[in-house]
């Protein structure tokens, strides 16, 4: 009643708890505060959905970066990324690359690095437009024999806005027509400046044909890694992002998701937008069962009621009611964002 005695007032109308209104009167005032209502409860139930406790820095342990590759079409990201994971093939591993999972962990100097197989922007994208951030560092590949291209700019603005440290990979200067030095003059024009001129931003020459500059780069990786002092507590209920999915007409759907924080075990109880279940199977990105993920591990799983969409985040939950819990709000909150696109559209 004060919320509606106050908006009258506001109104120049003076009226009290016992006040008739006619019915026009209170239409308005009716629809004002639902649609006020809704907004908040909207609000509380999402925030609340992935509110979570601050943790403590004494649980928290250095973890393996997340990377994913952006830059112009044709510039050399799915050659470069191939090359990363063939320079870093166990040998006599059967068929070199073995199973494909959208995303893959690299070793160097004993320790890893996860690759993410999505373009950047998309990844970034999806996963930001849901309030979640999949990647730690960008690696922006420029072509040597071709510059800064429409797609280059459009890259460096996607990780400058999600705040992403950006490692350019200037790439194919094994081509007679590369030009090292002129790439990182047109980057010093979007703010990108070489370290070795004096500036913020690695950039390391590299082919992804002849592999030179490949092991220098993932170092760089490494280095950038040990700046942001990344770490998450692996002794906690896990939570992360979906990197894809798809329904498999045998195995029904299949997720690959990417922990961030916490362990994911066989057995745990988990939802991840609108769907929810239990872990059934876990296959790291080499196609090997394994029983367990800790952060930043990428790892396709089946046990989930539908396909979730890439972006979403998920949670593991201590009783599959809660798993369920999480999942219905999800779908009540997508409801309610519907129809409330829905009344705007029809008043
Ligand atoms: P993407 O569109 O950025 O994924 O680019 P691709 O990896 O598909 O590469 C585009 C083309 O450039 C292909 O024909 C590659 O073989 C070629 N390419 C990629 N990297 C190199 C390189 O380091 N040297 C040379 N000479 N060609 C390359
Ligand atoms: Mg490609």
């Amino acid at each position: 009643p004060s919320t509606i005695i106050k908006k009258l007032f506001l109104e120049g109308k003076m009226v009290t708890v016992n006040t008739e209104i006619d019915f026009a009167g209170a239409e308005e005032i009716a629809l004002e505060y639902e649609i006020m209502c809704e907004k908040e409860v909207k609000v509380d139930m999402i925030e609340e959905l992935l509110k979570e406790e601050e943790e403590n820095e004494a649980d928290m342990t250095s973890r393996p970066p997340v990377v994913c590759v952006m830059g112009h079409v044709d510039h050399g990201k799915t050659s470069l990324l191939d090359a990363i994971r063939e320079t870093n093939v166990i040998s006599g591993e059967a068929g070199g690359i073995t199973q494909h999972i959208g995303a893959s962990v690299v070793k160097i100097n004993d320790r890893k690095i996860t690759f993410l197989d999505t373009p950047g922007h998309e990844a970034f994208t999806a996963m930001r437009m849901r309030g979640a951030q999949s990647t730690d560092i960008a690696i922006l590949v420029v072509a040597a024999d071709d510059g800064v291209m429409p797609q280059t700019v459009e890259a460096i603005n996607h990780a400058k806005a999600a705040g992403i440290e950006i490692i350019v990979a200037i790439n194919k200067i094994d081509k007679p027509g590369a030009n090292i030095e002129r790439v990182k003059q047109e980057l010093a024009e979007y703010e990108l400046l070489a370290a070795d001129w004096g500036g913020n931003t690695e950039m390391v020459p590299v082919s992804a044909h002849t592999r030179e500059g490949i092991e220098e780069l993932l170092e760089m990786v490494l280095l950038q890694a040990d700046v942001l002092e990344l770490k998450a507590n692996p002794d906690r209920m896990a939570r992360g992002i979906v990197i894809e999915a798809k329904l498999d007409k045998g195995k029904g759907p299949v997720s690959t998701v990417l922990v961030q924080k916490g362990t994911l075990h066989i057995g745990d109880h988990i939802a991840a937008g609108a769907n929810y279940g239990k872990v059934r199977a876990m296959t790291d990105d080499r196609g090997n069962r394994i029983t367990e993920a800790g952060p930043s591990t990428p790892v396709e799983i089946l046990g989930l009621s539908g396909v979730p969409n890439a972006g979403e985040v998920f949670v593991a939950k201590e009783t599959a009611n809660e798993a369920k819990a999480f999942a219905e709000t999800f779908i009540a909150d997508s409801k309610e964002k519907l129809l409330e696109g829905t009344k705007y559209r029809i008043s």
